[in-house]
């Protein structure tokens, strides 16, 4: 059997208990510290009070301890709220916490609005800190990769939101499309959903957690082998062809398009359910009908919606997004041509909070890579 991870967060209950045996403690202990961490959001151990004191000395000793601290915490008027997160390094990510009916929220246009403090809550989470990638139009992707996030720090930011959702609400869904590739993460990002998982954890059911990818195809294989296709699958398609593809998403020129959608054909998705595209409105650069066009074209039969995102301008960034007639008319275009289409709104934008656009204050550079940019 593999070691247990050193990250203490990130330990399963069978993985705590073979740690804890080690240790001389009783097999119930166990579950009781998996309970504290994953059941109730308790990371410190001083505060594990059904833990004998020198259990809970050695649990920090062996390095037990929150590995985020909220460094800073803004909230919207729609009731949507920002973190910002200190890692142990100094480093810092952000996570969103989107009531149903705000900011990013993925409903249909004019969906009905539910009260404060009765409302389910999406959390967006972040996987990385900034984003190797270098998707032009992306704050993450304009930093570059600074480090990889542990399964620990991926999993903390939930058990956080878990507890900063206003009273009453209460958070259902995760989507991992905050900063960073999932998939170029595997392994932590395969921990944590597992995590997630747990029954005897946070217990989210498969289909409330939806992962983002640009596309890394060899890794879309192996989700879908390792969650058996539970795992909602979300895809950065953002423009219909190879060649403006790979000026806006380098990544394509590594997995182009007609490979990507072998990959979404294949993926084993279960009854039901439907892959969901997302594609990023630039202003004058991949708006037009003719888009639409191609995009319903190169989907096909797939089993997908359109998720729409007028573009959020970027410091330091020419790129912005199209008037709302433009991003109206490509949405009714889509409908026309059979493709299920929504668009997601941006209140909440006071905070620039909304998901998929979070900046690494101070650390991006210039874009890199220069586009037509049309009036
Ligand atoms: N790396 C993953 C997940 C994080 S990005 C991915 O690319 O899918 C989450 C979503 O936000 C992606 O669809 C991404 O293309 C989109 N996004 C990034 N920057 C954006 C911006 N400035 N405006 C609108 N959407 C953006
Ligand atoms: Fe990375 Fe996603 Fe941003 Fe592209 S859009 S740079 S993959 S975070």
């Amino acid at each position: 059997m593999p070691p247990p991870p050193p990250d203490p967060v990130a330990r399963l209950p069978e993985e705590w208990a073979d740690v804890l045996r080690e240790w001389g403690q009783p097999a119930f202990r166990a579950k009781q510290v998996f309970q504290w961490i994953h059941g109730r959001g308790v990371l410190d151990p001083e505060a594990m009070t059904n833990l004998p004191k020198a259990l809970r000395a050695r649990l920090a000793e062996e390095g037990l301890a929150p590995p985020l601290t909220v460094a800073a915490r803004h909230r919207s008027e729609d009731g949507t709220q920002k973190l910002l997160l200190a890692l142990p390094d100094g480093r810092t990510i952000e996570s969103v916490l989107i009531p149903q009916g705000s900011s990013g929220a993925e409903d249909p246009i004019g969906g009905d609005e539910p009260e404060p403090g009765t409302r389910p809550v999406t959390q967006c989470i972040s996987t990385q800190v900034g984003c190797a990638m270098g998707c032009v139009f992306c704050a993450s992707g304009m930093a570059g990769l600074k480090r990889h996030l542990t399964a620990g720090e991926i999993l903390a930011q939930v058990t956080l939101g878990r507890d900063l959702v206003d009273e009453g609400d209460r958070l259902r869904n995760i989507v991992l499309m905050g900063m960073g590739e999932p998939l170029h993460n595997y392994d932590a990002v395969a921990r944590a959903l597992r995590l997630m998982f747990r029954a005897d954890g946070l217990g989210f059911g498969t289909r409330r957690v939806t992962l983002s990818t640009s596309g890394l195809i060899p890794e879309i294989d192996k989700l879908g082998e390792d969650f058996e296709g539970k795992v909602n699958l979300a895809i950065s398609l953002h423009v219909p062809d190879d060649a403006r593809r790979s000026e806006l998403m380098p990544i394509n020129r590594r997995y182009p398009l007609a490979d990507l959608m072998e990959a979404l054909r294949r993926y084993p998705l279960p009854p039901r359910r439907r892959i969901t595209i997302e594609y990023t409105l630039v202003k004058g650069y991949n708006d037009t009908l003719a888009d639409a066009d191609a995009l319903a074209r190169l989907l096909g039969k797939l089993r997908a919606k359109v998720n729409l995102i007028p573009m959020n301008p970027v410091p330091d960034n020419p790129l912005g997004p199209p008037p709302w007639s433009v991003v109206e008319a490509f949405h009714d275009r889509l409908w026309e041509r059979g493709v299920s289409t929504f668009v997601r709104r941006r209140k909440g934008d006071d905070i620039a909070a909304a998901c998929g656009q979070l900046a690494l204050a101070g650390e991006t550079k210039k874009i890199r890579v220069a586009l037509p940019v049309t009036s």
